[in-house]
């Protein structure tokens, strides 16, 4: 499997560590002499780019945090004028303002290198026909990697997400050997072609689907794979770093690879905001080293995972982040209990004839406890005739294994085929109408 940029990706670790040192003197150079929040942070922190001389000297870096691009809005992160600003992203933003990013024409050259880099890793070349399912629009997902497979050369199908059945004639007419959408709407298209009465496996060339923006487990991975017949890739990125093409899986599928060239990692205690080592779980940290309109020092993500320096068969050298295990803002905390959504989803997973279509709900009627509902699909042919008996069962079995893995009670809801609601981008995994 080729690698686009080895000498970057394959760089010896010391080298690497060296050169990021490097860059991290200039960022903090460069933010100290033309951001106002910078300059106030750095000497608030007491420290200038002269105290920055290798990576040891990261925790003297004040963080910056969700809230300080809420309080920029639109434009504050920006540090250049805007005659070089040449695009907008924008999160989805569901509450509020969307978190903004801005990119100059470096930036934008640098986005293409890394998505290159990205779709590469899960073996895309110019042989390839990439039909891309994430949103186009604001989001980075769609524009991201339309800009990686242009990159390499693919043949790119422009498709956003919607219009599912559409969707799949276009796959099928097309011949697209690679997917690229939110692992969620994935499953979308699968069902969808089902209802089609099209066996999507053998209809489909699609060989590879390269899937992120989202949380998904391993039984996530195995359920996609096993639909759709194809090798499944995890990539992962965030708006206020550049968009997708931050990390992704190589074949060996043991972490996703942080491209730190230009992506500088580390892992702190959520709590405490003290570094942490290697192999340690905690909060993902990133410090932009290379980006020229909205550089940011050491943002706190709230995406925890643990990050692995040893050597990877494939031949990167750079880290591997695990799969995200959740957000520190997503915790939710029922009856007193910490509860996280992905806990729910493998356990779901784990029981045989429970559909990957699943939300949480979460209430708190008029002085009483918390409500913890957790409805999920059953297998479709527990319905074609309705099997009660064996639905009883399974309801029973579900409650039982949530009760086990959580600690505290669910009222688990089983649901006929496609009763919950189907996304195109982004799933919907967590209702919580309490007033907190
Ligand atoms: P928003 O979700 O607020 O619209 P973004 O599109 O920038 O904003 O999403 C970034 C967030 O999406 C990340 O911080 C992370 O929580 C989540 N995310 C992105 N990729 C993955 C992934 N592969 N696995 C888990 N979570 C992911
Ligand atoms: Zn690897």
């Amino acid at each position: 499997m080729p690698i686009w940029n080895p000498e970057y990706e394959t760089m010896p670790r010391d080298q690497l560590e060296k050169l990021q040192a490097k860059r991290l003197k200039e960022v903090v150079a460069r933010l100290a002499a033309t951001s106002p929040l910078y300059k106030k942070r750095f000497a608030d922190a007491k420290v200038t780019a002269d105290d920055i001389n290798s990576l040891d000297d990261l925790s003297r870096l004040p963080f910056t945090e969700k809230s300080d691009f809420r309080d920029h809005y639109p434009y504050g992160m920006f540090i250049v004028p805007m005659d070089q600003v040449v695009r907008i992203h924008a999160s989805s933003g569901t509450t509020g303002k969307p978190t903004v990013g801005g990119y100059t024409r470096a930036d934008m050259d640098l986005w293409a290198e890394v998505m290159a880099r990205t779709v590469s890793s899960a073996g895309v070349t110019n042989q390839d026909i990439v039909h891309n399912a994430y949103g186009y629009g604001l989001f980075t997902g769609g524009l991201g990697f339309h800009l990686g497979a242009d990159r390499v050369g693919a043949t790119v199908i422009p498709m956003s997400g919607g219009l599912t059945r559409r969707q799949v004639m276009l796959m099928e007419d097309f011949g697209a050997t690679v997917l690229t959408s939110t692992p969620s709407y994935s499953l979308v298209i699968a069902e969808e072609a089902a209802d089609m009465g099209i066996d999507f496996k053998k209809r489909m060339k699609v060989r590879v689907g390269i899937f992120g923006a989202e949380p998904w487990t391993e039984k996530m991975r195995h359920e996609i794979q096993e639909k759709l017949g194809v090798e499944a890739f995890d990539i992962y990125g965030l708006t206020e770093i550049i968009g997708p093409g931050v990390a992704v899986e190589c074949p060996q599928h043991n972490g996703m690879h942080i491209n730190e060239d230009h992506f500088l990692a580390e892992i702190i205690d959520p709590i405490t905001g003290e570094r942490l080592g290697y192999d340690q779980e905690g909060e993902l940290v990133f410090t932009t080293l290379t980006k020229e309109a909205m550089p940011v020092v050491r943002y706190r993500t709230r995406d925890r995972t643990i990050l692995h320096a040893d050597k990877c068969a494939c031949g990167r050298t750079t880290v591997r982040m695990e799969k995200i295990m959740g957000r520190t803002d997503d915790m939710l905390i029922v009856r007193g209990v910490n509860i996280f959504p992905q806990l729910i989803e493998k356990t779901l997973l784990s029981i045989e004839d429970i559909e990957p279509h699943y939300q949480i709900v979460i209430d708190r009627p008029k002085d009483q406890l918390d409500t913890l509902e957790v409805w999920v699909e059953a297998s479709p042919r527990l319905f074609q005739p309705i099997d009660t008996r064996r639905l009883d069962e399974l309801q029973t079995r579900v409650s039982t294994e949530l009760m086990q893995t959580l600690g505290i009670s669910a009222s688990v809801k089983l649901m006929g085929p496609k009763s919950i609601a189907r996304s195109e981008g982004k799933a919907r995994r967590v209702v919580d109408k309490r007033d907190l």
